[in-house]
């Protein structure tokens, strides 16, 4: 069911092309020029762009609507570039192939776990409340045994409430939905509030804070609250036995970068490129004790992306890992 394609990079108009492909895109002959009046006018962007890239690395990958008789379909082209022997791109090769099926499987798929997700919030803020209130009349009473219990309900909720978020978070991502408020805030408050938080259900951790000047950035206050948050509950969650966490700023003349070290059981090198894919986990026995969806790291992502900055990792197994993220500073 695949269409394939072949340009040479001295002619591009003529580019050759299977019935196949042609039927996929829906147009007559082999002519190049026909296939970007096909392609969705939102999408050509990312056509062009994976085009450009593609020279630089060797390798094309996209996926767009196709508008064809009213109808919109999906298609994935796939290509490789061949060089010759100066270096200087002389043809590609690709595949294309319609995935429209799995587009709507897909798209079926993120609106059921986001109906489920939003139905499940509105129970689960409910048990926090009355927990809280519990805890409240518990402590009263005096009983300290109790209220302690009551203490780890609310964390347990509130594991509940972020696996929530991120479920509801990833179909928005998948569906470009994701909605921005944009304000200028105190960097350093904001990593101070948080750890504040955080330090209150981490018995087990220090979390050791050393800031650099205070700067102000435009940006989702909320949403990089919930990529500190990720940081720092991975670095809790990774490192059992392993008590200091050092949380850090650095600022330069334009950036300001948040990161949290770890001591804990680190990442070997070839899954530090993957953290940040939707749905990774590092797939080896000291990782997968640990339970998570591996979208947090994947939305944090997303969000800095989004965000006009950059996220990374240095991880060395057995030692821990720091994760990192860089924002611009308003001046
Ligand atoms: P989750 O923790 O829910 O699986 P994340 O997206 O937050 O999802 O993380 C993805 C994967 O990256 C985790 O499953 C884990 O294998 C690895 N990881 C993340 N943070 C750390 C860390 N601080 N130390 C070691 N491994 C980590």
């Amino acid at each position: 069911g695949l269409g394939t394609w072949e340009l040479d990079y001295a002619h591009p108009e003529k580019a050759i092309t299977t019935k196949k492909f042609d039927e996929i895109f829906g147009i007559e002959s082999n002519f190049r020029g026909e296939i970007s009046s096909v392609i969705h006018p939102d999408d050509i962007e990312i056509r062009n762009n994976a085009h450009k890239e593609a020279i630089k690395t060797g390798k094309l990958f996209y996926e767009v609507r196709v508008n064809k008789d009213e109808t919109i379909k999906w298609v994935r082209v796939a290509g490789k570039v061949l060089y010759d022997k100066n270096g200087k791109p002389e043809k590609m090769l690709g595949i294309a192939d319609d995935i429209t099926g799995q587009k709507n499987l897909q798209q079926q798929k993120d609106n059921f776990i986001a109906m489920a997700s939003h139905e499940l919030k509105t129970p689960v803020t409910s048990i926090k409340a009355y927990g809280h209130v519990l805890e409240q009349m518990l402590i009263k009473k005096g009983e300290v045994k109790e209220a302690a219990m009551m203490t780890r309900m609310d964390t347990q909720v509130n594991r509940l409430n972020n696996l929530i978020t991120d479920l509801l978070n990833i179909t928005k991502i998948n569906s470009g939905k994701l909605d921005y408020n944009r304000s200028s805030f105190n960097f350093n408050e904001l990593v101070l509030e948080m750890t504040e938080d955080l330090q209150r259900t981490a018995a087990d951790h220090k979390l050791i804070v050393s800031l650099a000047k205070p700067v102000t950035v435009v940006a989702d206050r909320e949403r990089i609250s919930q990529v500190i948050t990720n940081f720092i509950s991975n670095a809790i969650k990774y490192s059992p036995g392993s008590e200091i966490i050092n949380i850090y700023t650095e600022v330069n003349d334009n950036e300001v970068t948040f990161c949290v070290q770890d001591h804990g059981i680190g990442i070997d090198k070839e899954s530090q490129t993957k953290v940040f894919e939707q749905f990774y986990r590092v797939n080896d026995a000291r990782h997968q004790t640990f339970q998570g969806f591996g979208l947090g790291l994947y939305i944090s992502s997303e969000i800095i992306k989004r965000e006009g900055g950059r996220i990374w990792v240095n991880s060395v197994e057995g030692e821990g890992s720091t994760f990192c993220f860089s924002l611009s500073i308003s001046q």
